[in-house]
């Protein structure tokens, strides 16, 4: 969570990964999270569609149910950031979210799983999207961070 371009203080970091999402109907695969059954790490990311499906989110067509159903997680996830966060925007960023039409497809997911409740703002185009840094935004970030916290003068 980034307020004003600072990352916001925290006890630990922030890992929204881990909010717990309400499994689709019939979704019995294990999580690959050593710590919960149902976050969206161990429901989303790619060794769990790898494990899942034993094939990479961008080898299904976007109506595929599979693509649909990690679009569904992905947009319960924002949906819960939207309503503990209210944030101006959502990046999306790994590789699970390179699948051509994932963005799109979660932010439905999203806008639905809020059921109205969230201002018009959300339902933009450009509400979820991918980083600008594209593959740099992870390690960019990191030492921004870092350097954030380093004593005057380093
Ligand atoms: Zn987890």
């Amino acid at each position: 969570m980034v307020v004003d371009g600072t990352v916001l203080p925290a006890l630990l970091h922030p890992e929204m990964g881990h909010i717990a999402l309400q499994r689709l109907p019939g979704d019995t695969a294990p999580s690959t999270c050593r710590f919960h059954d149902n976050c969206a790490e161990g429901l989303t990311a790619g060794p769990a569609i790898a494990a899942r499906f034993g094939a990479s989110l961008d080898t299904f067509a976007p109506e595929a149910p599979e693509f649909l159903m990690i679009a569904d997680y992905i947009g319960q996830l924002c949906c819960q950031l939207v309503l503990t966060l209210s944030p101006q925007r959502i990046v999306l960023g790994g590789g699970v979210c390179k699948a051509p039409g994932i963005i799109g497809a979660a932010q439905q997911a999203m806008v639905r799983h809020l059921g109205g409740y969230a201002p018009d703002a959300v339902a933009r185009p450009d509400y979820l999207a991918a980083p600008g840094m594209g593959e740099d935004a992870g390690i960019t970030g990191a030492a921004l961070c870092a350097a954030d916290h380093l004593p005057e003068g380093v």
